[in-house]
């Protein structure tokens, strides 16, 4: 009970409790199981005793209290001695059941910085500023619809500054774990002097109140009434387009008044139409540098499969990567399984040994993408888990299988959006190898030719 900080302006029933600015600090806008806080129990007990902490069952009216979830499983349990059930949904981040306690900091606030500095000096095109303006003077929630490679994330620091300076906090969530990673060092570099931090599997559980936090949305399920603003990143992706519990999620993690302003290069039809419709959205259909976005050639790959199977490397599929590789040029090949991609793999790396393959599961992911940027390695074998979030300079891009269902039109814009990116190299090939063209690839070629043609008039 070391540190302690004496509150004066509680209501004078309580004799000016303590309150310890490391628990605050922690539990400001958290929802945590009480076994897991990392502090002394006869510290949290303290809190709870003078109402500086909130405590609430795990389990209410048959549903998980963190996630919302009813898929109880029932048990019996060591802890309460008897017959319990805990949450399917929500197990991986700790086990919530009818005997748990949650617990929620409902002490003074904490007061934030009102003068937060953005510390990025780039200039916005002419384009972007627009939407920047036509966000920040509604204070409704937002669509920003915006192409690959518009720059977007530069977009984002002006709304998260103008947030910030009015002592909220902010959160910028995404589906994608890939994005966190990728985000963070751009975060923290156009907020030096704020407190930024990213909340992801496998990150930990940082101690620190920030008032800027990253976070994929499925962290978001240990948050609750805190943000005043969040930025859902690639709110089209998946798991979050399909997942419930992840939406959820989100609207759990917000303030009552707080806004939401979605940022996508491909939202759904529904979307669109909504947020047009309330006149909170959005469009900016050119690239930052200028240039079309690439459009994907399509080319036949027949029995690509059986090929493979076989070891054999299609022939267009191997002076394709020669070619890469004699242009030096780094390049990411989609498969549409992690089985055909480790098939194909011994097969392309007989061309070069640096290549390698990745998918979600793979630990060294961030790395290789990195020996990619540095050019270490020169090509990427993939599936979807890279369709976003990805820049990389001359990056050439190739689907084997572009027919297959899991390339449905929004992965094919995402993943030909991976191309080009760079106001130096501002083109590159997109290839579509495929066994028979579906109505998918047909629908995001039209799309991003419709895109080229709009963002004439609109960029
Ligand atoms: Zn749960
Ligand atoms: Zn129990």
């Amino acid at each position: 009970m070391k540190k302690l900080m004496r509150i004066r302006h509680l209501p004078s029933k309580i004799p000016f409790p303590l309150v310890d600015p490391q628990l605050q600090s922690f539990l400001s806008g958290r929802i945590w199981l009480e076994d897991h806080l990392p502090f002394l129990n006869q510290t949290i007990q303290y809190h709870i005793k003078y109402k500086l902490i909130e405590r609430q069952s795990g389990i209410q009216q048959k549903r998980c209290r963190r996630c919302h979830s009813q898929h109880l499983y029932p048990f019996f349990c060591s802890k309460c001695q008897g017959p319990c059930s805990y949450c399917l949904d929500c197990f991986n981040m700790g086990r919530i059941s009818n005997c748990s306690q949650l617990v929620q900091w409902t002490g003074p606030k904490i007061k934030q910085s009102e003068q937060p500095k953005m510390t990025w000096n780039g200039q916005l095109t002419p384009a972007q500023q627009r939407v920047v303006n036509e966000c920040l003077a509604m204070s409704t929630d937002y669509l920003i619809h915006a192409v690959t490679g518009a720059g977007k994330t530069e977009m984002l620091f002006p709304l998260i500054e103008s947030s910030l300076q009015q002592g909220k906090r902010v959160c910028l969530a995404t589906p994608r774990t890939d994005v966190v990673l990728e985000l963070l060092p751009r975060l923290q570099q156009a907020f030096q002097k704020t407190e930024v931090q990213a909340f992801y599997g496998g990150s930990g559980h940082p101690k620190q109140y920030a008032p800027l936090v990253l976070a994929t949305t499925h962290q978001l399920l240990r948050f609750e009434h805190t943000f005043d603003l969040i930025l859902v990143d690639e709110a089209d992706a998946f798991p979050y387009s399909y997942d419930k519990k992840l939406q959820y999620a989100v609207q759990k993690a917000k303030n009552e008044k707080a806004r939401t302003i979605i940022v996508t290069a491909t939202p759904t039809k529904k979307q669109r139409q909504l947020y047009l419709h309330n006149k909170s959205y959005s469009f900016l259909a050119r690239r930052f540098h200028g240039a079309d976005l690439p459009t994907p050639q399509y080319e036949s790959l027949w029995s690509y499969e059986r090929k493979l199977r076989k070891g054999k490397l299609p022939k267009k599929l191997a002076q394709w990567i020669q070619q890469c590789l004699q242009q030096k040029k780094p390049f990411l090949l989609f498969f549409p399984t992690i089985e055909l991609m480790h098939i194909a793999l011994p097969l392309i790396q007989a061309y070069d040994a640096s290549i390698q393959a990745v998918h979600a599961k793979e630990e060294l992911r961030k790395p290789y993408v990195q020996q990619l940027r540095d050019g270490q390695v020169s090509g990427l074998l993939t599936t979807t888990i890279l369709e976003r979030g990805i820049t990389i300079a001359n990056l050439q891009v190739a689907i084997v299988g572009a027919e297959r269902r899991i390339f449905h039109a929004h992965a094919l814009i995402q993943i030909s959006g991976r191309v080009g990116r760079s106001k130096e190299m501002p083109t590159g090939q997109v290839i579509f190898y495929h066994h028979g063209i579906t109505k998918q690839m047909d629908a995001a070629c039209d799309e991003i030719r419709r895109l080229n043609e709009i963002g004439d008039d609109n960029g």
